[in-house]
């Protein structure tokens, strides 16, 4: 036990010394035949110690290896694919390629491995280089102009540091939501990015997360600067402040921190692929072929946890070992079952993968020789969780690798950012198109939570859902013309046919379900004065004809409502209702604000919020009162109809706290409109949302 012990610290050492490493295990000997032992290459390697490491040999060679690590990293020649499918999924497969097969094994995937007779070369761990990580503490990374070069890999602290710091410096743009604990304890992040953070909207929800593979860190400081990026440039660059407006953004730079930080919180050298417990999170997810080969790890379950709670639209995870664009399906190659948005996957790969070699040297992003693979089609996996967000949660995923090697010197990091910010923006854009709306009870207006199947096209698990409190579905599809099915147990189901969609456009396309509600697109044009919000949308939409049409607007600060225009009827209330038949006209008007109710008082509210929103059993409004006031406050559903009534009655000037226990539950999951009147002096709206 001691000798083998002595023996590990031996081949420890050796990773340690700066460049000694590269000869210890980039082997040149021509493949052997038969199973070898670890100590063969060792053997072959490093002449004065053979002797020593011979002599010390006394538990299996197998075992002195994992003394050190619970994972090895070996490549052996690619085999015949059955035996590849045989033992692939009993190792973590890395890559393949120029004929080789590149992975990581633990003891018992090793041990299987070598069981096959296969003949193979241990390689060096990819987090063991021999290079200046240029590692950033906290200190230093807080001193840092974070508009400068991201040429850095952050300590543990120092990244923790910098995701709540970026909540501190943008309250009005992030959120830092913790989604759980690693086996280690440390945490799982995400920032959401919104101009309405910690609240719900009816937009595409979008994620990027990075490093479920622990040593492959470069998506890490991508994902760290993309949010740096979003939250600098907003307002000031109108891409960016488009983008943000009208997508709900997470990003999760590192889903495996115990992985990137193995030997300690102060480096990521020595990072490896699998968590804690040497397991690799990109095999682990779910999977609709096989049981995956371990137990499902904690950072598994908090990210589907998590994303249970979040309708995603679209997502990719980041990682490195080699430059290419990976597509669904993993578990299939695409002559056997392809994604049926196939083209539009091709689309929009294709669109990533061109803007990068645009803005990047030749041979960049080439893997797989044009840097667009089918997941399947370069080798297939299980478990991974591209196939679980793309087969079980209709989120469209894919796995983008951005460099062949896995930690880069971290003076290259600005160039990878170069190659890729243009796509990564383009990616989360293509969210936004297709064929998105509300679905909707036609008697009551109330959002519904209903499926979207298209048929002939999407395969059972491929359908999209609109989801509670909004009813809102969004469903990217490649050109064309489609039939859209809403299907919900408590009604009929209706088709729409002949929707006709273009790449890079945004149809819109509301759905009453109900009697009375027909299945023909009728095209209205929503139009407004002055500012404030119309809600579903604004512009050209499409709602099947027959059915209800419920609008309602909301004015800006220092605007108030006025009417709505439909077909010259005026309608003073903020909610209408009416039967869509084609050629409608609408608008609604705003005008500015009465002056004489802002001028005395120059602030009638002092304060007027409503936390938390969406509700909760303990939500409050506070309301900050400039002077005396005669008070009513109610609670309208999106029809006008009334939903609640919270307050009638004088309140002297100061601060004021009306507890929403109530009316929480009395209210059905919904949106509602909450409106302070003083008295015909002044009108304030908010409006509430009600999760189911
Ligand atoms: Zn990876």
């Amino acid at each position: 036990m001691q000798r083998s012990l002595l023996y590990g610290l031996l081949i420890l050492m050796l990773f340690l010394i700066p460049g000694g490493h590269s000869s210890l295990f980039s082997l040149t000997g021509e493949a052997r035949s038969g199973p070898q032992p670890f100590s063969g290459n060792v053997h072959s390697a490093i002449i004065p110690l053979t002797e020593i490491a011979e002599t010390l040999h006394t538990t299996s060679p197998v075992d002195d290896y994992f003394i050190i690590r619970g994972e090895v990293f070996f490549s052996f020649p690619l085999p015949e694919p059955d035996l590849l499918k045989d033992i692939g999924h009993r190792l973590s497969v890395d890559r393949l390629e120029n004929d080789s097969v590149y992975a990581y094994a633990d003891r018992q995937g090793f041990e299987a491995f070598l069981s096959t007779g296969i003949p193979y070369q241990i390689l060096p761990p990819p987090g063991k280089v021999d290079f200046d990580l240029n590692m950033k503490g906290l200190e230093a990374l807080r001193g840092k102009d974070l508009s400068d070069s991201w040429d850095f890999y952050p300590t543990y602290e120092a990244y923790i540091d910098l995701m709540y710091r970026f909540e501190e410096e943008y309250p009005d743009l992030v959120r830092i939501v913790d989604i759980g604990e690693t086996v280690m304890g440390r945490q799982l992040l995400f920032a959401a990015i919104s101009p309405d953070p910690g609240q719900r909207r009816p937009v595409p929800q979008f994620m990027y997360t990075a490093t479920m593979h622990g040593d492959e860190p470069v998506g890490f400081i991508l994902s760290l600067r993309l949010i740096h990026y979003l939250l600098d440039n907003y307002g000031t660059d109108p891409e960016v402040t488009w983008l943000v407006d009208n997508v709900d953004i997470w990003i999760s730079p590192n889903e495996n921190p115990d992985g990137t930080y193995r030997d300690d919180n102060s480096s990521i050298l020595g990072a490896s692929r699998g968590n804690a417990n040497w397991v690799d999170l990109n095999r682990n997810y779910p999977n609709p072929v096989n049981d995956p080969a371990a137990e499902q790890q904690v950072e598994t379950t908090a990210m589907i946890g998590f994303t249970d709670t979040i309708p995603f639209v679209m997502s990719a995870n980041m990682h490195t070992g080699i430059e290419l664009v990976n597509f669904p399906y993993d578990s299939w190659r695409s002559h056997q079952r392809r994604h049926p948005d196939h083209d539009w996957w091709e689309f929009v790969m294709y669109e990533y993968v061109d803007t990068v070699h645009h803005y990047s040297p030749a041979g960049y992003m080439t893997g797989m020789g044009d840097g667009v693979t089918h997941g399947g089609d370069w080798y297939v996996v299980y478990g991974s969780r591209q196939d679980y967000f793309n087969y079980y949660r209709s989120c469209r995923e894919f796995t983008l690798e951005l460099s062949d090697r896995k930690i880069p010197e971290p003076e290259l990091l600005p160039d990878f950012w170069g190659y890729n910010y243009r796509s990564l923006l383009n990616y989360i854009r293509q969210a936004t198109f297709g064929v998105q709306g509300f679905v909707y009870d036609n008697e009551t207006g109330q959002p519904l939570e209903a499926e979207l199947f298209i048929p002939g096209h999407d395969s059972t698990s491929m359908a999209v859902w609109s989801s509670l409190p909004f009813g809102d579905y969004h469903r990217p599809l490649y050109a064309g013309e489609y039939s859209l099915r809403f299907d919900h147990p408590d009604y009929e189901a209706i088709e729409t046919e002949g929707v006709e969609v273009g790449n890079y456009e945004r149809i819109r396309l509301n759905v009453a379900l109900g009697e009375d509600a027909g299945t023909r697109p009728v095209a209205l044009d929503v139009q407004k004065d002055g500012e404030g919000v119309i809600f579903p949308f604004e512009g050209l939409q499409y709602f099947t004809e027959g059915s209800n049409a419920h609008f309602s607007a909301l004015a800006d600060e220092a605007w108030e409502f006025e009417k709505w225009g439909v077909d010259g009827t005026d309608y003073p209330e903020e909610q209408v209702s009416f039967i869509v038949t084609e050629g409608m006209e609408i608008r609604a008007v705003f005008k500015e604000s009465d002056p004489v109710f802002v001028q005395e008082p120059e602030q009638p509210l002092t304060r007027f919020s409503l936390q938390p929103n969406p509700m909760s059993s303990s939500s409050e409004l506070v309301l900050g009162l400039a002077e005396q006031e005669t008070l009513s406050i109610v609670v309208h559903d999106m029809m006008g109809k009334p939903a609640g009534h919270i307050f009638d009655g004088v309140k002297p000037p100061g601060e004021h706290r009306f507890l929403l226990t109530n009316l929480y539950g009395d209210l059905r999951p919904g949106v509602y409109l909450l409106t302070v009147e003083a008295d015909g002096k002044y009108r304030r709206v908010k409006r509430l949302v009600k999760l189911p």
